[in-house]
């Protein structure tokens, strides 16, 4: 705390100096003339000598003979001079000249010329003042700067060091760590937890691997989407090996000035083989090792330094004397290849989003702290939610905590598991729609899509409807979704396209063309990408089996692979747009005759659903079942469509 004070102070002083400087250079111009000179004081002040003249026109002036008077300052290098010329309309003029320094000839020429002139020197009293103004206050000013350099922990851009030691690893260290994770707390990863209880072996008892020649890898990289768990195995072995840990960001190698990354690459591997058997942790390693000279504007001098650093430093270390250095990224793709190269990084352990049975032994990882109620079922919020991450799934049952508490319970109910996990699909709820025309347009539109939905043998079974907006939407069609979405049929997709049309389908049906709304843009936006999808990627049209963009088209090239994308010609790209315009109508088509053909229930569910605002999937099912035949949504759906 006084450290800050003092600190204040000398912000303050760089303030009060800066202010000075810029007084003192006024001094110059205007107090040091006036200082000895009442008459040109009083003329200054009434701002008659505000007229200036340059040194090279005094003395053309001076030639001509138009200056009278001359008055000298500041040891000469001011001087106001009076002057009449033709051009100043012959009358006696007071004007400003600044005389160069080196121009000692002038007091010669005045002479020579017999001009009236007087020297005015500066007051012997001023001089400590300007001595003090002169060199202690740029004295302040640098100290001021260096004492802030070297004591600020907030430097605004410094990480929180001192710029004197940009140089050094930024990297949090802990000898005894006490990360407080242990493998128990880790769930849904199995494969990469069993590696990592290997590495926690090896760095325990290194002799029993030595001994049979076996060699334990120096670098793991750690592959996977964000939120999976990746950081918390580097903080599960630290703990369980009981060897020190250091944990950094490759971001915090990424720095301005070239060299900075590069030296603390180097200083942290120098403290790390001081602090051998110990891990390394580098999370983000893709901010430093991205591919060299690729990516948007090509390469980066600093970035590449410190990459060639970094691999340097793995080669360093022939055998591994107990460095062992985990990195995690979510983008191997755009790594440089020689970071994978055996004796660096040669293990790589995937870290996939966590499958149903996964999911369930990560949310009771997570529920063991927490009081939930009977009628909580994990299997059930597993079931809802397939691509959640552990990050996630964590992040739910907070939520549902936070609720819980909100809600003054004692206990978390599958109320409060259910609306966390609203939120976090959804968004956060909104205030319910006033009862107007807009609102049973909404509610049909969503009607829309679970009709649809659920008279599709290959779509996902409705879970609710709801007119409660929530993030931005003004009503919500929920489906449960299957579990493996990285594998879609044909008929699966084409389902999804139908439901998806479903909204805007029955809106034309139901109110009519002309008051088709806007609010299936989103809806139109998911389609179309579907069926370019099935066209391009998936070589589901009759143009074939061709790939013809992938993963990535459209989106800036961000480093990594090839930067073209694929090429095709004029003419496939004609055909692709044919083949997506033939699947879409033949979708709105479909979507539309489910709409004419149940057009009983649906104004029957909209009305109840006015009324209710939620209506459960069962019981939409039920509805609709007593009106028409429900497909059997686990034989094959044999899809017409070509
Ligand atoms: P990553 O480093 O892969 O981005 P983290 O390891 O930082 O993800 O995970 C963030 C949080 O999510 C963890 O602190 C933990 O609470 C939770 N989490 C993630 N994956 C798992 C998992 N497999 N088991 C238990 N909790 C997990
Ligand atoms: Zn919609």
């Amino acid at each position: 705390m006084p450290r800050n004070i003092f600190r204040n102070i000398f912000i303050g002083l760089i303030l009060i100096s800066i202010i000075s400087i810029g007084i003192k250079k006024s001094d110059f111009n205007e107090i040091g003339i006036i200082q000895n000179n009442s008459k040109s004081e009083t003329e200054l002040n009434q701002n008659v000598v505000s007229s200036r003249m340059t040194y090279g026109r005094f003395l053309e002036y001076l030639e001509m003979g138009w200056i009278k008077q001359v008055d000298l300052y500041d040891n000469g290098r001011n001087a106001i001079v009076e002057a009449s010329s033709p051009e100043l309309g012959n009358r006696p003029q007071t004007i400003r000249v600044e005389i160069p320094v080196g121009a000692s000839q002038l007091i010669l020429k005045l002479k020579e010329y017999n001009i009236d002139f007087d020297a005015h020197p500066a007051e012997s009293k001023n001089v400590l003042i300007t001595i003090a103004s002169n060199v202690l206050i740029p004295i302040i000013f640098v100290g001021g700067l260096l004492y802030l350099f070297q004591n600020s922990e907030n430097f605004p851009g410094g990480n929180g060091q001192s710029p004197m030691n940009l140089g050094k690893s930024t990297a949090r260290f802990e000898r005894r760590p006490d990360t407080g994770v242990v493998f128990d707390d880790i769930a849904g990863i199995d494969e990469a937890k069993a590696e990592f209880e290997e590495i926690v072996s090896f760095l325990k008892q290194p002799d029993k691997y030595t001994i049979v020649g076996a060699k334990i890898p120096k670098g793991i990289l750690l592959v996977g989407p964000p939120g999976t768990g990746k950081t918390l195995l580097a903080k599960a072995i630290a703990n369980e090996a009981d060897v020190p840990f250091f944990s950094v960001a490759g971001s915090e190698f990424v720095e301005m000035f070239i060299g900075i990354g590069a030296a603390r690459v180097r200083d942290l591997f120098k403290k790390a083989s001081e602090n051998a058997p110990c891990i390394v942790f580098i999370d983000e390693i893709d901010a430093v090792g991205r591919e060299r000279g690729a990516g948007v504007g090509g390469g980066n001098d600093e970035r590449e330094q410190t990459l060639n650093q970094l691999l340097t430093e793995m080669d360093g270390f022939k055998e591994n004397k107990g460095v062992i250095v985990v990195g995690a990224t979510n983008r191997v793709d755009i790594l440089d290849s020689a970071l994978l190269r055996p004796g660096r990084f040669d293990r790589q352990i995937t870290v996939n989003l966590p499958d149903r049975l996964g999911r369930v032994g990560i949310l009771k990882v997570h529920a063991r702290n927490k009081p939930l109620g009977e009628d909580v079922s994990l299997i059930q919020l597993a079931n809802r939610t397939p691509g959640f991450s552990g990050a996630d799934l964590a992040n739910l049952l907070n939520e549902a905590a936070i609720l819980a508490t909100r809600y003054k319970k004692t206990s978390i109910t599958k109320n409060e598991v259910n609306e966390a996990a609203d939120r976090i699909i959804g968004g956060i709820a909104g205030a319910p729609m006033e009862d107007t025309k807009n609102k049973r347009l909404v509610a049909y539109h969503e009607v829309g899509h679970a009709i649809t939905g659920t008279l599709l043998k290959s779509h996902d079974e409705v879970e609710k409807i709801t007119l409660v907006p929530r993030g931005g939407a003004k009503g919500l069609t929920w489906f449960t979704p299957e579990e493996d979405q990285s594998l879609l049929s044909r008929s699966e997709l084409l389902a999804r396209i139908i439901t998806t049309l479903g909204g805007r389908a029955i809106e034309q049906v139901v109110f009519g063309e002309p008051e088709v709304t806007t609010g299936a843009s989103s809806d139109l936006q998911q389609v179309t990408n579907l069926a370019r999808q099935m066209v391009t990627r998936f070589g589901m049209s009759s143009i074939g089996p061709i790939a013809l963009e992938d993963e990535n088209n459209g989106q800036v090239f961000l480093g990594g692979g090839t930067a073209q994308g694929l090429e095709f010609a004029d003419s496939i790209a004609d055909r692709i747009d044919e083949q997506v315009c033939k699947i879409v109508s033949y979708c709105e088509q479909k979507a539309i005759e489910i709409v004419l053909d149940n057009r009983v229930v649906i104004d029957l569910v909209v009305e109840k659903l006015l009324d209710i605002e939620t209506m459960d999937g069962a019981e939409f099912r039920e509805l609709v079942s007593t009106y028409t035949i429900l497909p059997d949504k686990n034989t094959p759906y044999v899809s017409k469509f070509d």
